[in-house]
């Protein structure tokens, strides 16, 4: 058997890529893993374009992979931060009804809460809430004081120092972009815009790109990833006072976004947003940015149109919105009605990588595919960056069970073993981290498997 590189690839130097690496790494003393980000900085998406919060786990599922992952990971978080000097605040955050139709739905929410057993969470009234936020006015309210807030770009720097520190084979590489995959019998050379890597196994964490990724590696994903892009407003110094912590509406079921929102950010500032808008381009921050090959994955799948059908109104609003300080200050007011134009600034933008299922149907729960020597996590919005390392833990857990991990610390197993788990080891997916479905024999297991985009090489 020929030596590889690197055990384990991980694409994508994303909080998830990184949490998944350092748990793996830690769990496996002596794996050699390397995470690759085709920037030249980590944390160059998603994780540096959001909103700092440390969710509760309140909106979600009771049971579903989010809800448990959130509490999970959100605790880890708060001891990571503390055990490594990252600052962060558990400020809590109030929810707040400003119309009486929302009433039923915080209600559902509040239910919702205690099903997920989230610590402390009350129901509140109109002078609780002005105690709590004094620039705010609601008529009823829930007080989450589990949220808080943390600067993830720290959590994701400190989780590749970690990953490196713990072998001298781990390597957390930037500007190194993964263009494709070639397989070969027992390994699979990764290929990139600097030269290849030969692997073990790879693990995709490519957010907004997870599913051409999959492709790379001739897997159907079965979704799309759809970005919508979320403006952010921030308060101007003179206004800053009117929000002490974190203030959310009662966000609308239907869709898995929170609705804007202001947030204390870790440096004092105050952001406000995001909307959700239809993007033209993946990685693009700007109103009008535009990539034609991204517009065409988006617009050429039937799912696409069948969620604009279902929900023009909702996307036209917030597009609206996007293009008018007015009527993003409106809704904001909703919130603090004593916010003026003169309050706020535009500043930041964050893209969202949402898997989008070919129904027009937005995945609401994880999403990780597991495809012979790969696992694709398809689908890790919002709260994936609080839930990160419970995330990585449930990778780690199926990178052990599904790759054999335990033994190839060992190395050079005899050829024989190695077959026996590749076979162990065929394709499965489950919405969600929670366990594999259990795995039917397919007629093709033994084959050779057709590449896709992947090529096949003897060794
Ligand atoms: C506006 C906004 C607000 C949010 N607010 C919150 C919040 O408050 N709390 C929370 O928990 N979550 C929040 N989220 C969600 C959270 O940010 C994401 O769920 C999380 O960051 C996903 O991490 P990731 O590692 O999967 O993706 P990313 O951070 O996007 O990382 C993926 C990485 O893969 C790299 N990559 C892609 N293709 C390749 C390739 N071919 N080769 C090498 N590298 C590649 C990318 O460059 C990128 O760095 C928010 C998201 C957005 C957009």
């Amino acid at each position: 058997m020929q030596n590889v590189d690197f055990e384990i690839v991980v694409v994508g130097g994303g909080i998830v890529g990184l949490a998944s690496a350092y748990k793996i790494a830690s769990a496996h003393p002596g794996i050699r893993i390397a995470v690759l980000e085709k920037e030249d900085f980590l944390a160059a998406h998603q994780t540096g374009h959001n909103s700092g919060v440390i969710h509760s786990g309140l909106y979600y599922k009771p049971g579903s992979a989010k809800a448990k992952t959130c509490a999970k990971g959100r605790e880890e978080l708060v001891k990571f931060a503390a055990e490594h000097g990252i600052a962060h605040d558990i400020c809590g955050k109030i929810i707040v009804a400003t119309d009486e139709k929302e009433l039923v739905r915080l209600d559902e929410l509040f239910e919702k809460g205690q099903a997920n057993e989230i610590e402390g969470i009350e129901r509140i009234g109109a002078e609780r809430i002005e105690e709590i936020e004094p620039a705010c006015r609601g008529i009823a309210g829930l007080w989450v004081p589990c949220t808080g807030i943390i600067d993830f770009v720290q959590v994701a720097q400190k989780l590749a120092e970690l990953i490196e520190a713990q072998g001298d084979g781990n390597k957390v590489l930037t500007g190194h972009e993964v263009i494709g995959f070639e397989k070969h019998d027992f390994y699979t050379k990764v290929v990139t815009n600097r030269g290849g890597f030969s692997t073990k196994y790879v693990i995709n964490c490519a957010g907004l790109q997870c599913d051409r990724v999959a492709k790379l590696d001739g897997v159907k994903p079965g979704v799309r990833i759809i970005p919508f892009r979320g403006d952010y407003y921030e308060l101007t110094e003179a206004a800053r006072d009117k929000v002490k912590g974190l203030i959310y509406p009662v966000p609308d079921p239907a869709f898995p976004f929170l609705g804007v929102h202001f947030t204390r950010m870790i440096d004092g500032s105050v952001e406000c947003g995001p909307n959700a808008v239809f993007s033209f381009k993946r990685e693009g921050y700007g109103k009008t940015d535009f990539s034609l090959r991204d517009s065409w994955d988006s617009l050429a799948y039937w799912g696409t149109w069948r969620m604009f059908m279902k929900n023009w109104m909702y996307g036209l609003g917030e597009y609206r919105r996007a293009f008018s300080k007015k009527l993003f200050l409106r809704g904001l007011q909703r919130l603090i009605p004593s916010l003026g134009a003169e309050d706020i600034k535009p500043c930041k933008a964050g893209v969202r990588a949402q898997a989008l299922g070919p129904k027009g149907e937005l995945i609401d729960d994880f999403f990780i595919k597991r495809e012979r020597n790969f696992i694709h996590v398809l689908n890790a919005p919002s709260p994936a960056a609080a839930a990160s390392l419970a995330i990585g833990d449930c990778i780690n857990e199926m990178a052990t069970e599904y790759f054999g991990l335990e033994d190839k610390v060992k190395e050079k197993e005899p050829q024989k073993t190695q077959r026996k788990r590749k076979g162990k080891s065929e394709g499965g997916e489950t919405p969600g981290t929670g366990k594999q479905p259990k795995r039917k024999k397919r007629k093709s297991a033994g084959k050779k498997r057709k590449p896709g985009n992947a090529s096949r090489k003897k060794d």
